[in-house]
Order: structure tokens, then C-alpha cells, then sequence
């Protein structure tokens, strides 16, 4: 019996890497290499996110760009429905999350808060194939759990949701997404700490910009994101990413 499941199981699970056509399953050494690269605050790349005069700007943090084997792995990842891959997507968040623990507990100390929240950007329904929940809300929870380990009150809840209607981002033009996203994101009841937001590419920030005003709406601060990959400036989405930084740094 347990040899017909494991053998259903493998008409689902790739025989290559993730990134790469190296044998699989998973993502192999260098690919995974390449998804946790050097963990750095990269807001500066999304042009959505470059802050008006005077006011702060919204930190991000990553280990990864968005090119070659990267790019490849979420697509399987998100597309595709390579769950194998779900350990390793999770992990490069986790290495995030410790990461930056220290400045966020920092931050919290400052504003006299003891409680965060950390929330997934809402994915769209044709980037949950074959899933329980949005692929955002499993990097959520993981995030949520390295900065538990590192004494931060930190819970997973899924605060934002789409508006009924808004289109999907993928497939849009670079100046389509940069237009079209304000207002599509809904906050859920009252929050009552501050956010961590968590999604799984930065390109424009459009979409992180939408989230962090629906939560200022609804009376909170958003205090960063954490994603996964960041689209190197001025290589937006429907652009084929040629030549580029393996790793970030
Ligand atoms: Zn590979």
C-alpha cells in the first residue's frame, strides 16, 4: 500500500531541479545557492517604493533576485504546483526572518510595542493550484515562526484580502501594474499591532505600497515586507531577465 502511494506521489513530484535541469527533486546545491544569497534591504528597486520627500520608505528584505534560477524555481513553485520545493521557499524566508529579527525587536522596543503581526499579500487564484491556502501564507507562517524562535511576539494572520473584481498582477504590463493596483487590497476587522508584510516577488512595490495604505487606513503601521526575490530594477514583469547578479550584494 505504502508503495502505490510513494508511487502516486512521484507522478507529482519533478525528477529535476526546481532552477535548473539538474537531477531532482528540490532545487539542487546551486540553485539553492542562489535563493539564499546575502540578506539585504532592497526597496531602492521597486520604483513604487521610492519614498516622497521627507517621509521614510518602506524597508524590504530578501536573500534572492528575481533572474535565472530564481525566477525559475518560483515560477515552478507558483505555476506549477512543485510542492517539493515548498521546504526551501520557506527556508529562504526563515534565513530572512532571523536575519532581521534584531533591527525588528529594535523597532518595537521604539514604538512600544511587544506584538506583530506578520500578514501574506492575498495570491491570486490561479497561484493556489493544487494548494490548501495561498502559497504567501506558507512563507507567512514561516516567517512567523523564525521570529518567534528569535523572542518576538509574532503571530501569522491573513489580514488583507483582494477586492472582489481587482485583476490579477501577472501578465499585466510594468506601467499597467504600476497604475492599477491602488485600493484593490482590503483589510480584514481591526488590527491591533503592527505588520510584517510577507510576499513572493518585488517588482513595481505597487503591491506592497496598496497593502501598507489599507493597513494605515485601518489605524496600524506597517513596519517592513519580506519577499522572497526582488526584480532588479528597470527588469519589470513580461520582460525576458538576460544577464544580472547571481546572488544579491
Ligand atoms: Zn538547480
Amino acid at each position: 500500500m505504502g508503495e502505490l502511494v510513494a508511487a502516486g506521489l512521484d507522478l507529482v513530484v519533478s525528477r529535476r531541479c526546481g532552477g535548473c535541469d539538474a537531477q531532482g527533486p528540490g532545487l539542487c546545491q546551486s540553485c539553492r545557492a542562489a535563493l539564499f544569497g546575502p540578506i539585504c534591504r532592497r526597496e531602492d528597486q521597486a520604483p513604487r517604493l521610492v519614498p516622497a520627500e521627507g517621509s521614510a520608505s518602506l524597508p524590504v528584505w530578501a536573500g534572492a533576485w528575481y533572474s535565472g534560477p530564481v525566477r525559475q524555481a518560483i515560477t515552478a513553485w507558483k505555476r506549477l504546483g512543485q510542492r517539493e520545493l515548498d521546504h526551501d521557499m520557506c527556508h529562504a524566508v526563515r534565513r530572512v526572518a532571523s536575519a532581521i529579527g534584531p533591527t525588528l525587536d529594535q523597532v518595537m522596543t521604539k514604538i512600544g510595542q511587544d506584538e506583530l503581526w506578520v500578514t501574506p499579500i492575498p495570491s491570486s487564484r490561479r497561484n493556489q493550484w493544487r494548494r490548501p491556502g495561498p502559497l504567501t501564507w506558507l512563507l507567512a507562517q514561516a516567517v512567523a515562526a523564525a521570529l518567534v524562535r528569535s523572542g518576538i511576539g509574532a503571530s501569522a494572520l491573513q489580514l488583507l484580502r483582494r477586492r472582489a473584481g481587482s485583476k490579477d498582477q501577472a501578465g499585466q504590463t510594468l506601467r499597467g501594474r504600476m497604475i492599477g493596483r491602488d485600493g484593490t487590497t482590503l483589510v480584514r476587522g481591526n488590527p491591533a499591532a503592527p505588520v510584517l508584510l510577507v510576499d513572493d516577488v518585488l517588482t513595481t512595490g505597487a503591491t506592497l505600497l496598496d497593502a501598507e495604505r489599507a493597513l494605515a487606513g485601518a489605524g496600524t503601521a506597517t513596519l517592513g515586507a519580506i519577499v522572497l526575490a526582488v526584480t532588479p530594477k528597470g527588469h519589470g514583469h513580461g520582460r525576458r531577465f538576460q544577464a544580472g547578479p547571481a546572488t544579491m550584494g
